[in-house]
C-alpha cells in the first residue's frame, strides 16, 4: 500500500531536494519543485501528490504562502504539509503548523527523521482516504452510496432552486431481480448489478450523478438539463440496459422520473415523486419509462 504514494519535495537548493530524495525515493514516487509556483502546479496535476515536504525559504513565493493557497484551494486543502526549514524559532514552527501543516523539521536534516515522519503522514493519508472512499463509494459497483448521494443531491437541489434550472431524478431499478437471482444464484445477480452499475456511470456527463440507493435501485441525477434531452437520455439507458444481455441474460429496468419543481423543496420529496412514477412504470409493464406529473 505504501510504494504508491507520491511525495511532493519543494526546495530551491538542488542539494537539498538530493538530500531529501535520498531518504524517500525507495518507498514512493518522487516529484520535486524548486519554486512554490512550480509545487502549486504539481499540486494539481494527477497523481496529486499524498504528501509536501516544503521549504520555507525560496526565492519568489515561500512557504508559508504556498501552504496558504494550498490549504485555502478545495483540490488540494487535504494534502498534508510537512516544513522543511532552516529557521529554528518556536515562532516559526508555530506559524507553519497555524498555516496548516502536520510537522515541521528543521535542517540540517536528519534522513531517519525524515523517514520516520513521511512514513506517519503517509500511512495517516492513505488510511484518510480509504475511509473517505469506503464512506462515498458502494463496495459492490463502485457507485456513489445512498449516502453520499443524499449529501450531494441536497445541495444540487438547493443549487438548482436559487439559480431556477432544470434538475431530474431518476429513479431506476431492474425488473424481476429477484427471478434472475432465483433462476441463475446470487452471484451472478451481483455480477448483474456490476454491469449495470457500469452502463449508469458510463452514460454520464461530469455533471450528472449516478448511484446506487439499495439493492437492484439506483438513483441518476441529470442538471442542469431540458425535458427533451431528459427524456432522452433516460429512453437511451433503457435501450443500454435491454442490449447489455450481460452473460447472456435478458436484463431489463424500469424508470421513475421527476423534474424538480418549487415545491418539492427537499430531495427527498423530489424523490418519492420519481418512486411513484417508478411504480407506474412497473405497473404499466416494466422496462419503460414513466413521467412524474
Ligand atoms: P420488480 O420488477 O417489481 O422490481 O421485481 P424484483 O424482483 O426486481 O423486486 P423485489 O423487490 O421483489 O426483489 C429485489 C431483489 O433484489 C431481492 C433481493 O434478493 C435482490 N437483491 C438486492 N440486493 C442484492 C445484491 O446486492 N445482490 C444480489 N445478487 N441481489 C440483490
Ligand atoms: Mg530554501
Ligand atoms: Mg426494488
Ligand atoms: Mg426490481
Amino acid at each position: 500500500m505504501l510504494n504508491k504514494a507520491t511525495v511532493l519535495i519543494v526546495d530551491d537548493s538542488p542539494t537539498n531536494l538530493q538530500v531529501l530524495a535520498a531518504c524517500v525515493k525507495d518507498k514512493h514516487r518522487v516529484k520535486v519543485a524548486t519554486s512554490g509556483e512550480q509545487c502549486l502546479k504539481i499540486a494539481q496535476t494527477s497523481p496529486q501528490p499524498d504528501l509536501i515536504l516544503l521549504d520555507v525559504e525560496m526565492p519568489g513565493m515561500n512557504g508559508y504562502e504556498v501552504c496558504k493557497y494550498l490549504k485555502s484551494s478545495s483540490q488540494t486543502a487535504d494534502i498534508p504539509i510537512i516544513f522543511v526549514t532552516g529557521l529554528q524559532g518556536d515562532k516559526d514552527e508555530e506559524k507553519g503548523l497555524a498555516l496548516g501543516a502536520v510537522d515541521y523539521i528543521t535542517k540540517p536534516i536528519r534522513p531517519a527523521i525524515v523517514i520516520a515522519r513521511v512514513k506517519t503522514h503517509i500511512t495517516l493519508k492513505l488510511q484518510r482516504d480509504k475511509l473517505n472512499k469506503m464512506a462515498f463509494y458502494d463496495q459492490l459497483t463502485g457507485l456513489y452510496n445512498r449516502h453520499f448521494l443524499i449529501d450531494m443531491a441536497s445541495k444540487k437541489v438547493a443549487r438548482a432552486l436559487r439559480h431556477r434550472y432544470d434538475l431530474w431524478v431518476l429513479m431506476i431499478d431492474i425488473d424481476h431481480f429477484k427471478s434472475i437471482n432465483d433462476t441463475h444464484g446470487h452471484p451472478m445477480g451481483d455480477e448483474i448489478l456490476k454491469e449495470v452499475a457500469q452502463t449508469l456511470a458510463l452514460d454520464n456527463r461530469s455533471e450528472d450523478l449516478a448511484a446506487r440507493f439499495g439493492g437492484e435501485e439506483f438513483v441518476v441525477m441529470f442538471d442542469p438539463c431540458n425535458e427533451t434531452d431528459a427524456i432522452m437520455k433516460a429512453e437511451r439507458i433503457l435501450n443500454k440496459i435491454r442490449q447489455l444481455k450481460p452473460h447472456n441474460i435478458n436484463v431489463t429496468v424500469s424508470i421513475g422520473m421527476a423534474k424538480l419543481v418549487e415545491q418539492d423543496v427537499t430531495f427527498e420529496r423530489l424523490l418519492k415523486r420519481a418512486d411513484q412514477a417508478l411504480y407506474d412504470a412497473k405497473e404499466n409493464g416494466r422496462d419503460r419509462l414513466e413521467l412524474a406529473q
